[in-house]
């Protein structure tokens, strides 16, 4: 997941899954929600070539000039190939609603939040903040893509249903 709203918490060994290593302490537990960084993790040129072209309205990504495919996440070396000759290329703006979730503090930290996880085909599945009441949402309806910015100026990308 490239736009993450993950808590500080201590590096561990990558076990730590459950509540039981909160209790342990592996985890550093968050106790104020407007304490947490909620800046995307910009890990490498992909995500800033990602966020950058977001903020331009731009929904793209990578693709391998070498053997075609189109990565989401982006990528700076294709999974496939290993090619790094890659292009940015437009993303479907629509895709199907594979599932979604309700959460109390969510991307962004709004209070409350719909989350879903957004099928471009022939891409790969996006997980996204859902614009729309979670009452209102079923699995497998089309969704269509959006931009909107979080209360501290992030550009981000949702998806809202297209009926
Ligand atoms: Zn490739």
């Amino acid at each position: 997941m490239i736009a993450g709203c993950l808590p500080k918490v201590r590096k561990t060994d990558g076990a730590a899954q459950d509540r039981g290593d909160v209790a342990s302490g592996l985890w550093e537990p968050v106790r104020r929600w407007d304490e947490v960084d909620t800046r995307p993790y910009m890990q490498d040129r992909a995500a800033e070539g990602f966020f950058s072209r977001l903020a331009e309205g731009k929904f793209q990504s990578t693709r391998c000039t070498a053997c075609g495919r189109t990565h989401y996440p982006p990528r700076v070396v294709c999974p496939e190939c290993l090619g790094e000759d890659l292009e940015w290329v437009d993303l479907p703006r629509e895709g199907t609603l594979l599932a979604f979730t309700w959460q109390e503090a969510a991307i962004r930290c709004r209070k409350p939040d719909v989350l879903g996880l957004v099928e471009l085909e022939g891409v790969g599945n996006v997980f996204t903040r859902i614009d729309a009441p979670y009452e209102s949402l079923r699995i497998g309806q089309r969704v269509v893509f959006d931009i909107w910015t979080s209360p501290d100026g992030m550009v981000l990308h949702q998806f809202r249903p297209t009926e």
